[in-house]
Formats: structure tokens, sequence, C-alpha cells
């Protein structure tokens, strides 16, 4: 029967073999496998938990505790039931249970006492194995367990049902926000597809407004995922109960947005995992920030490399920014340039819009043209109709997925074939030309793909990156 319990990893809780054999010898209970003071500690509260429960260890004997894989430095909260359990089944004090193999985790008290340790629910992963013995806990678990008051109930351990019911999650109130009818078209494509997107133009157009709504109106996440969001913000002190909303300011620093340092850590940019990353002027972040978002708008994760040590965080967020297309915030394409003051400055400004930072984004969407007078669609309505979205994607292709995690291959265009564009150079750009063009036919509830779709995602997603590239 293997034993298995867990160990800190660097976000959370990993799974470690723990062998436990006697050898002849002074009687003491030695470690194998870089433990840390508090696992080696555990000697003490093992030896005082048996002798308040009636166990006795070997008189003769060693008891070598071997933690596999041995190469890994260790420490944790919760090996104490699992030692102590492997030893009691070896000396044969207590049957082994009818299994292949168990998990354990819990802490022993010195009266012995089983506790759930207080890191138990980075445990999100459930067992590989049916029999998971851990504290009696207040809370209910997700995942079937085996409940221990004291040591001794280790051969009666109470079962406790696991439910995802058990998984709070609640979307925050929607404010009471009004748009008009294009920004509500545009949050809804945004947050149906999560399809990442730049907002450029003049200042008071509610390019910031438009951003934190469609944050709000992304889809539910799926429950085992949000445990692992979870067990992120945990790690950076906070409690969440949706789908993480960060907007750090422009002042941050790279190691506080990206991550890093001697002792590496992870940045905002894992904060905001499985959630949206708002960046409000975009163009006054550090340019290290703009550079480090490339990997993980590719892969979902940020690799670290410090002092030889190589740590990948995940890092999967829709960006959502804005910013001015010039710094007086007067230039606006397809008008004569009519910056006051420093033209030059601005011109410079545009050339670093222009430049392969406009690669981080799917869509472009500028905001002089939104109509934001006519306030008649509330964000309150375009939730309603995003629901209705995502039921349909559901219906009609069994999709879970949102569309810009799609495989662009995969997306059936023959409706409108002779209308696509040609894409001579940017792969990236095609990919998101489709999958906007599948999200624009999503969005009007249409399976098939209409001409008036083309038109709209060619605008969004190529023509208004031209409009700008050609400016600078
Ligand atoms: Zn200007």
């Amino acid at each position: 029967m293997r034993i298995y319990s867990y160990i800190r990893d660097h976000l959370g809780l990993r799974q470690v073999e723990v062998e436990v054999s006697l050898v002849s010898g002074l009687p003491k209970i030695q470690f194998l496998g870089l433990p840390d003071t508090v696992i080696k500690e555990s000697v003490y509260r093992i030896q005082s938990a048996f002798k308040h429960s009636g166990y006795t260890l070997p008189r003769n004997k060693q008891v070598v505790v071997n933690l596999k894989p041995s190469y890994l430095k260790k420490n944790s909260r919760g090996l104490d039931l699992a030692i102590a359990a492997a030893i009691l089944w070896e000396t044969e004090q207590v049957p082994k249970p009818d299994s292949n193999s168990v998990a354990l985790y819990g802490e022993l008290s010195l009266k012995g006492d089983v506790l759930l340790p207080d890191d138990f629910e980075d445990l999100i992963d459930p067992p590989l194995t049916q029999k998971f013995y851990t504290g009696s806990s207040v809370r209910q678990p997700y995942f079937d367990v085996l409940t221990l008051k004291n040591l001794t109930d280790i051969s009666n351990p109470t079962w406790v049902e696991g439910s995802e019911d058990a998984i709070e999650c609640r979307r925050p109130e929607l404010p009471d926000l009004w748009f008009s009818k294009s920004q509500a078209e545009l949050i809804q494509w945004m947050a149906v597809g999560e399809h990442s997107a730049l907002f450029a133009g003049p200042p008071g157009t509610g390019k910031t407004t438009l951003a934190h709504a469609t944050a709000l109106v992304l889809k539910d996440p799926p429950k085992k995922e949000f445990l692992s969001y979870q067990k992120i913000s945990r790690h950076f002190g906070q409690t969440l109960l949706w789908r993480p909303i960060v907007a750090p300011h422009h002042t941050s620093t790279p190691l506080a947005m990206i991550g890093g340092g001697n002792i590496p850590r992870p940045g905002d940019i894992t904060r905001a995992h499985g959630g949206a990353l708002i960046l409000d002027e975009f163009l006054e972040f550090d340019p290290k920030v703009s550079e480090a978002l490339r990997e993980p708008l590719e892969n979902g994760q940020m690799t670290i490399s410090r002092a030889g040590r190589v740590m990948t965080y995940p890092a999967k967020f829709l960006l959502l920014a804005t910013t001015n297309l010039c710094p007086c915030g007067h230039y606006v394409p397809e008008r004569n340039f009519e910056c006051r003051g420093r033209p030059r400055f601005c011109l410079s400004l545009l050339q670093k819009i222009s430049g392969p930072m406009l690669d981080r984004f799917s869509m472009l969407a500028l905001s002089h043209e939104w109509n934001s007078q006519e306030q008649e669609v509330s964000l309150k309505s375009i939730f309603d109709k995003t629901q209705k979205i995502y039921n349909f994607i559901l219906r009609t292709r069994g999709q879970t997925l949102s569309n810009a995690d799609l495989d662009p291959d995969g997306i059936c265009v023959r409706s409108v074939e002779n209308l696509l564009p040609e894409f001579k150079d940017s792969f990236r750009r095609k990919n998101a030309f489709l999958k906007i063009l599948r999200t624009i036919a999503d969005c009007e509830l249409s399976e098939i793909i209409k001409p008036s779709h083309v038109e709209k995602a060619y605008k969004i997603s190529i023509s208004n990156f031209n409009r700008i590239k050609n400016l600078g």
C-alpha cells in the first residue's frame, strides 16, 4: 500500500510519498528526503500523541521515514498524520486499510488530536486515491474525505461526502451603468470571446469604464478552475469571491507586475490568472512590462528564471488596456493633426503605439467613434444578453472554451469564403480575425457567419490597427 501526503509547493501543495521502514538500531525516528525543521519536530508531536493515545514506538528498532521525491526540500504543515499512521500500520498496532493507496494530511496535537492544517484549502486537485484522511473540519469539503478527531479514530474514521456546492463563487453586483449601442456591442464581443483589446482615443470617452464593465460580465468560472484562482489569491493574502479583476497603476514596477526577485515570486499578471488584467494608460507602463506580456498572452503562463531556478506561474488573463493616441489627447485618425503645443512630442507617442506593442491585442477600439452621448443600454441588459449568448454557444457547439481559445482552423467560414481578406504576413492577425468573426456571429445568435459579420470583424481586428499604423 502506498502512502501519500503533501508538502508546500511555490503556489500550493504537492503530493509526496511517505515510506516507513523499521531497521535495527537505537529507538528513534530518522528522516530522509530534505525535511525542514517543522517536519523534523513532528517526531516530538508523534511521540507525545502516541503516548496519549495508547500506542508505542518500537523499543529496539529505528523508524526510518523517507519522503519521495527525495531531492526536493520539504516543508509541510500536515505530514504528522501520514507519518504517524504509517508507523502504526508498519508496526501492526492498527490494521492496514483495504486499499492500494491512501493519502493523509493532518496536524497532530501533543494529546493526539488530529487538526486540519490551515493550508488545507490549497489542496485543490482531488487526491488520486479514494481514501483521504484529515482532521475533522467544520466546512464541507468539495471531495470525499475521511475525518479523524483523534489518532485513535484511524481504523474508524468518519466519512464526509464532498460536493462542488462547497465551492463558493459569487459575481460582484453590477453597477448601474449605461452605454451607447456601439459600446454595448463591443462589451459583448470582448466579454463573450475574451479577446484582448486596446481602447484608444481622447480622454473622457469612457475607455476605462468600458474595460471594467467588460470584466464584470465575463462568464462564471468553472468551479474546479475557480479553486486554483482562489489558491493564487490566498498566496497574495486576498480572498477571491469571483474571477479576479486586477487593475495595477502604471507606476507599478516590472517586478510587481511580472514577478521575479531573488526568491522568485509571482506578480500581478499571475494574480489576474483566470480573470481580467486592466491596464489603464498602457503607454505609461514600463516598456519591460509590455515586452513581458508576450509570453503569458501566447501561453497563459509566465516563466521566471533567477539564479539557476526556473519557475513557471499561471498567467492566463483577458488583457484590456486603454490609451490616449497622443499625450495631449487631441489626436484622432483621419482628422487633421490638431495637436496643440508639442506636435513633435505627440507624433513620437504615436510611433510608440504603432510598433510591435499593438501585437499584444486582438481588437483595437477607437473611442471617438462610440457615440457615447446616447446612453441607452444598461449593463444589466448587456449581462442578460451575454448569458443568452453563452447558452447559444453551449447548445449549438457544445463549447465551454471562450472563442479566444479556439483553434482558428476549426472555425467554419465556408459561408463567407470569397469575402475573407488575404493575410500575407501576420498569422497572429489572421487567427485573431477568425476568432473574432466567430464571436461576432455568436453575439447575433447566428450559427452561420454572414457578410455583415466579416465587415465588423475586419474593422475591429484589422483596419483599425492599420489606421493607427499608418500614422506616425
Ligand atoms: Zn496630441
